[in-house]
């Protein structure tokens, strides 16, 4: 059995301008969901430390206490012209889309794809730490900082040391025999 690992987890909000995805279903406090087309999903595994954080900031952590996976069909909307699937539709420009290589068009073509789709389940282990760390300092305790990356490998023992810091309660869980730190603050941070 290999360590506990962390990981820092992007959840997408409503501004996602992207059209190629059909959108993932994240319960910010209970589930991550995530697919195959997504680097690094398998090597999540049970017992990891999720911090939970959206574009501009952290929101929470979590443990990962199961895994559910399955197969999804998912669509991908196409640039009928280049095929690529980095298609934005506009608000008010016509035609209503937008491929990344310029093409323009009414309707994007639509295919499905089987991929599996992991959830990774909290269980009740998710603690709201709002900016709890800067933007700055996740980046920084990454092992590689990547901002395309959605899910990407924190080094525990120095956000472990960090979480406790900034003040934030620490509280180890116990999952599958291995010690996690989980971060819990009451209030938002920073309002002592
Ligand atoms: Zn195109």
């Amino acid at each position: 059995m290999s360590e506990p690992s962390a990981w820092l987890v992007t959840v997408f909000g409503n501004e996602r301008g992207y059209g190629g995805n059909a959108g993932y279903a994240d319960v910010l406090e209970a589930t991550y969901v995530y697919d195959s087309s997504v680097p690094n999903c398998r090597r999540v595994a049970v017992g990891d430390t999720f911090v939970v954080r959206t574009h501009t900031r952290m929101e929470g952590t979590a443990s990962v206490r199961r895994i559910v996976v399955e197969p999804v069909t998912k669509q991908r909307q196409r640039c009928p012209v280049c095929r690529t699937t980095n298609v934005r539709s506009r608000l008010s420009q016509r035609p209503k889309y937008r491929c990344k290589n310029r093409h323009e068009f009414a309707e994007p073509t639509v295919d499905e794809a089987t991929v599996e789709q992991f959830t990774a389940h909290y269980d009740g282990t998710y603690r709201a730490a709002r900016g709890a760390i800067s933007m700055h300092d996740l980046k920084t305790l990454c092992v590689a900082w990547n901002q395309n990356l959605a899910i990407q490998a924190l080094r525990l023992d120095e956000l472990a040391r960090r979480l406790e810091s900034t003040g934030a309660r620490s509280s180890t869980v116990l999952t599958d025999e291995r010690i996690l730190m989980v971060a819990e603050t009451v209030e938002p941070y920073g309002r002592e």
